[in-house]
């Protein structure tokens, strides 16, 4: 997509700190890290939502959610890390082009998930779970 951040990158039209390329996807530095060492990983083709990716380009996405968690944690002996995907504009997401964050995590660090916990009233739950089921 012509006016999409990510698209550019990925056409080395705008410039990043490309860690890793292959044919259908590009990793790089989060120009505003949550820790140093903040990864993007970036598919090539421009789908807003991780639902839309063609399920061979997803498959190399696990695997490089591993590849990539794992130089990251040796590079910055992180103590832990997180991956996060915003997916929706209620999810967060800013840049509408799907991407992976994984962010090395120290124990000493500001970064905080917090949400409330909501409850099921009776019965909820089983509604739920059968629902979700019934859409696998
Ligand atoms: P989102 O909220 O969409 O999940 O996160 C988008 C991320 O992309 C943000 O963490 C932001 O810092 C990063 N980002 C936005 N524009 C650029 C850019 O031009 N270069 C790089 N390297 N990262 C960017
Ligand atoms: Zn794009």
């Amino acid at each position: 997509m012509s006016d999409c951040i990510f698209c550019k990158i990925a056409a080395g039209e705008i410039p990043a700190n490309k860690l890793y390329e292959s044919e259908n996807f590009i990793v790089f530095l989060d120009i505003s890290p949550a820790n140093k060492g903040h990864a993007l990983i970036v598919p090539k083709i421009h789908v807003q939502s991780l639902t839309e990716l063609p399920e061979y380009v997803a498959q190399e996405f696990g695997e490089l959610q591993l590849k990539v968690s794992k130089a990251i944690m040796q590079a910055t002996k992180a103590e832990g890390f997180n991956l996060l995907l915003n997916d929706g504009k209620a999810a967060g997401q800013e840049v509408m082009h799907a991407h992976m964050h994984i962010m090395p995590r120290f124990s000493t660090d500001d970064f905080h998930f917090k949400w409330t916990h909501k409850k099921y009233s009776d019965g909820e739950m089983q509604e739920y779970f059968e629902r979700i089921k019934r859409n696998l």
